[in-house]
């Protein structure tokens, strides 16, 4: 159902037209983030309502690892970033620093990560220990809670949303059989 690579193709022709448009730095992307979430999102726990995790995650991060890394190998010239990285959670800086160190990826895009944690990067590089309780663990329930006209933040850490009103009304939705 799901191919382990896909065609570099519309990477390609994306290339061209941003390059008219006179831009140097990428990001890649695999699929749609609304319907294909494993792909693009890879992730312990999926949108509720969304389908089955069909397999391990870390196969949907080396895809979008080796995808990079592919399209770096096509465009020298171009900046591409790297995405797909909050899976991987503490090992998120010892997998970018291979990427980068080894050419697949220009740098690294964090999204999750930083909803509870932007100063990640910062303890990364001033070597501290990684604050492990501020670490996102991919349970999807930021992406759940927009998905349901909710305002989207870390509801699994944060006690700034753990105390909204609309931490219950996301945790019903959580509990639903839909
Ligand atoms: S709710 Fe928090 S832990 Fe869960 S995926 Fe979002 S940022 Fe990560």
């Amino acid at each position: 159902m799901f191919p382990s690579s896909y065609s570099l193709t519309s990477l390609s022709s994306a290339s061209r037209g941003s390059n008219i448009a006179g831009s140097s730095s990428y990001s890649t992307s695999i699929k749609s983030a609304y319907y294909t979430y494993h792909v693009i999102r890879p992730g312990s726990i999926l949108v509720k309502g969304s389908y089955s995790l069909p397999g391990d995650p870390l196969v949907s991060v080396a895809r979008l690892i080796n995808t990079t890394a592919r399209f770096k190998k096509m465009h020298p010239e171009l900046i591409i970033m790297g995405s797909g990285y909050s899976y991987p959670q503490e090992w998120l800086p010892n997998i970018a620093q291979h990427v980068i160190r080894s050419g697949k990826a220009g740098f690294i895009g964090i999204g999750r990560m930083v909803l509870y944690y932007p100063e990640m990067i910062a303890d990364v590089l001033a070597g501290k220990t990684l604050k492990r309780n501020k670490i996102c663990r991919t349970c999807s329930r930021c992406t759940t809670a927009s998905r349901y006209r909710l305002v989207s933040g870390c509801y699994l850490t944060d006690d700034f949303y753990r105390s909204r009103p609309k931490y219950k009304e996301l945790t019903k939705i959580l509990q639903s059989t839909i």
